[in-house]
């Protein structure tokens, strides 16, 4: 069964191609080697998945039991991760820097193969698929943008690779321009352009073939915090209005929780928990993704006589401090050690018995209360959760 009347060979291969020729300072030496694999008939037909084959839900990618390991073993980079990724979902890999996620991402682009498992697209095996057969666009964290073409050049290249039409490609260029807000910077050479412009033209430029998955890594880390703000929000519109599946990596669990539909996060080279940013944030199997994900506290649960050795946790911004304990409430008395006023919040620092540290986070300034003293955290039964791991 073939979703796309053309199976997308060429475009990968024209990212992967324009990246490299890019990073070679730009001279675009055009290789035709590899994009001569489709019918003319298919190129020409111009990459429109065919209707009704897809919807929200079904799986699109599955990732099965794959696994990475660099230098004869040595390094192990990913460990057997397994999920699914769902057709027009955002999706992100999140977790911290040399977790294995950029492997993951290169694993699913074709440009690094798992030395176990597999990786099926509509349930096949697209393990031997070169990046060029994959229906898969990556964007790069160096937009890689040729310096000596304007925008509307640079984003026809790829086009002209896969030898579209030139009408088809002035049509498909002024609406991935629109899409990204940019048609009037078509005629602009990319070097005037400041960081946040330059990451919409190289968005243009990842959706204009309309690939079925964006593979974004760390697409935001080097814009300034305002900047991303913007972008990110940019990005969630953008995956909206196209129905793409977008699969993200960012080491930031701010940015993953505001923009995916669910996320894996990954440690040492292995996925965690995969699910919605509510699943994760308010019910986390483990320490580390209890302690990665917001700002969580994890405290011995024999220390509020819940079962021994196990481990429970409790957001931030659930505990109230207050002088006495309130008893309807699960409670722990602990030793202030700092509040640091943050503006909308306070945090309160404090160690438990057995030195265990506990923090709150309370709206607005806190009075009556100094380094030393000796207050109640409660919260609700409700907001803690016993983590299983
Ligand atoms: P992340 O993107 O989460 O920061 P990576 O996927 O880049 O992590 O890397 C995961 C691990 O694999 C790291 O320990 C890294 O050093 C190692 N690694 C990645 N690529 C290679 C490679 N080509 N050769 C050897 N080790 C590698
Ligand atoms: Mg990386």
């Amino acid at each position: 069964m073939s979703v796309f009347r053309l199976n997308g060979p060429q475009r990968s291969a024209v990212h992967t191609r324009t990246n490299k020729l890019a990073n070679n300072r730009g001279h675009a030496i055009v290789n035709a080697a590899g994009w001569d694999q489709a019918t003319p008939d298919q190129i020409r037909t111009g990459l429109q998945p065919a209707a009704g084959l897809q919807g929200k839900g079904a799986v699109l990618l599955g990732i099965d039991h794959v696994g990475k390991s660099f230098g004869d073993g040595q390094i192990i980079a990913l460990d057997d991760a397994k999920f699914e990724i769902s057709d027009n979902e955002f999706f992100t890999l999140l977790g911290p820097s040399g977790c294995g996620k950029t492997t993951l991402l290169r694993i699913i682009a074709g440009f690094e193969h798992p030395t176990e498992g597999r990786v099926l697209l509509d349930g096949r095996d697209i393990g031997h698929e070169p990046p060029f057969k994959r229906p898969v666009n990556t964007m790069f964290q160096s937009y890689a943008l040729f310096p000596h073409l304007n925008v509307r050049q640079n984003i026809a290249y790829g086009l002209e690779m896969l030898r579209w039409k030139p009408a088809d490609i002035k049509r498909r260029v002024d609406e991935v321009l629109d899409l990204v807000q940019m048609p009037a910077f078509a005629d602009r050479r990319t070097t005037q352009m400041s960081g946040g412009q330059q990451q919409r033209i190289a968005l243009a430029r990842a959706l204009a073939p309309r690939p079925r998955v964006l593979l974004l890594d760390e697409p935001l880390s080097a814009l300034d915090l305002k900047l991303r703000k913007a972008m990110q929000s940019e990005l969630k519109r953008l995956q909206k209005e196209t129905s793409l599946t977008f699969v993200m990596v960012t080491h930031d669990q701010e940015e993953a929780l505001a923009l995916s539909d669910r996320i894996a996060v990954m440690n040492k080279g292995k996925v965690l928990q995969v699910g919605t940013p509510e699943e994760i944030y308010a019910r986390p199997k483990t320490c580390f993704v209890a302690d990665f994900i917001g700002e969580a506290n994890l405290i011995p649960a024999g220390l509020v006589g819940l079962a021994d050795g196990k481990t429970i946790s409790i957001r931030t911004e659930q505990i109230s401090v207050r002088s006495r304990p309130a008893d309807e409430r699960r409670s722990v008395e602990a030793i202030v050690t700092a509040l640091t006023f943050l503006g909308a919040d306070t945090l309160i620092e404090a160690r438990c018995a057995g030195d265990v540290p506990i923090k709150a986070r309370v709206r607005g300034a806190v009075s009556g209360l100094s380094v030393g003293d000796r207050a109640d955290f409660a919260w609700d039964h409700s907001s803690e959760w016993l983590l299983s791991e």
